[in-house]
């Protein structure tokens, strides 16, 4: 059974053994705790990716059956390629297993799953209109309007799922 604990900087870790931490920590119970980790770990990812990013997903085990796949997550920031597969699978509520998160699902794309449901995380509201390379499905479905979201002329897309892009590497 894993506990959550939080520093006093806001930090939310999950860990396995309350008593190594030193008394500034805070044991959350665990209802609370759970909703608090997957919070603090969407509130970072949002601090770094925004929409039209690229996801980098890479396959890391996939069952016999094809059903399930443990898929590792890297972003490219500014301070270049970062590994948020840890980030990724406490913020979508999904478990680790073989330094991937294991994504359950058939006959789709596994690496376009994960990135479409942790763009809707990311961006529950939907998102702006980036302009001409925007990844929307508005614009495959029939939107040919593609100058940018601004507060003079609003052009707001509703399915945040499609702010980001992903890739396999
Ligand atoms: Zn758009």
């Amino acid at each position: 059974m894993k506990a959550y604990m939080q520093a006093p900087d806001g930090t939310i870790i999950q860990t396995a053994d309350p008593s190594l931490w030193s008394d500034s920590w805070t044991l959350l119970p665990n209802k609370k705790g759970a909703k608090a980790f997957r919070a603090y770990h969407i509130a970072r990812l949002r601090e770094t990716i925004k929409p039209e990013d690229k996801i980098y997903c890479l396959l890391r085990h996939r069952s016999r059956s094809g059903m399930v796949c443990d898929i590792a997550v890297k972003h490219t920031g500014p301070d270049g390629l970062s590994d948020i597969t840890f980030s990724t699978s406490a913020a979508l509520g999904w478990s680790m297993q073989n330094n991937g998160v294991r994504v359950n699902g058939c006959g789709m794309d596994m690496g376009f799953h994960l990135v479409y449901t942790l763009s809707r995380v990311l961006f529950p509201k939907g998102f702006g209109c980036i302009g001409e390379k925007c990844p929307s499905n508005d614009h495959s479905n029939g939107d040919r309007d593609h100058p940018p979201h601004s507060d003079e002329r609003p052009h707001w897309h509703n399915d945040g799922g499609y702010a980001l892009r992903h890739s396999w590497l």
